[in-house]
């Protein structure tokens, strides 16, 4: 293999092994649900997702995935807080 390449592929472990290099600004993914496939949008901090669940709390199951699998690499979504009635 050409020696350039290689030194690109370490350079990328080192990056890989410091994601605090990177910043996620943005993706669209599809999230196949248990009865439907959902997409999932980040933007500009902002979380969306088509599931009805996300337009009533802006956070649900589907974007709190996506969440976990970027770990560290999009900022943590804010849980709702529970009403005061506790429904
Ligand atoms: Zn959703």
């Amino acid at each position: 293999m050409q020696s350039s390449i290689i030194g690109k592929i370490e350079k990328a472990k080192r990056y890989a092994a410091e994601p605090e290099r990177i910043r996620v600004e943005g993706f669209s993914v599809t999230v196949q649900g248990d009865n439907r496939d959902h997409h999932v949008e980040f933007g500009e901090d902002t979380w969306s997702c088509t599931c009805g669940f996300f337009s009533e709390w802006s956070i649900c199951s589907h974007t709190m995935a996506i969440e976990r699998l970027l770990a560290g690499l999009v900022p943590a979504q804010p849980l709702p807080v529970a009403s005061a009635t506790g429904t």
